[in-house]
């Protein structure tokens, strides 16, 4: 597997219409292969006023599950989804960019 993405990541999309984009995974849906990016792939979704909450009605933005196999985890050095290899270093697995080497590190 060359597609270890975790939540939290910042993931790149690599096909589809949010092409290029790049995001934060909320969540992920190992089961049916999905996965949902902030700001990626967004849906126009009507929601109903909750006045107990003190929400307005109207229309909110919302992203919208993608392939899991459409993203790549993001290296800030080569600014584009890569590959990722796992090391082990003092006893725990470190991801690192495939392509430069760059420890992937998102906080
Ligand atoms: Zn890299």
């Amino acid at each position: 597997m060359s597609n270890r993405v975790k939540k939290g990541d910042i993931v790149f999309v690599r096909t589809g219409k949010s092409k290029g984009k790049i995001g934060k995974v909320l969540k992920i849906m190992r089961k049916d292969g999905r996965v949902v990016v902030e700001g990626v792939n967004l849906v126009k979704k009507a929601t109903k006023a909750n006045p107990n909450e003190n929400k307005p009605g109207g229309i909110i933005e919302e992203p919208a599950p993608l392939n899991l196999s459409n993203v790549m985890p993001y290296c800030n050095a080569c600014h584009t989804g890569v590959r990722v290899k796992s090391e082990r270093s003092s006893g725990k697995s470190i991801r690192k960019c495939a392509k430069c080497s760059a420890v992937l590190e998102y906080k």
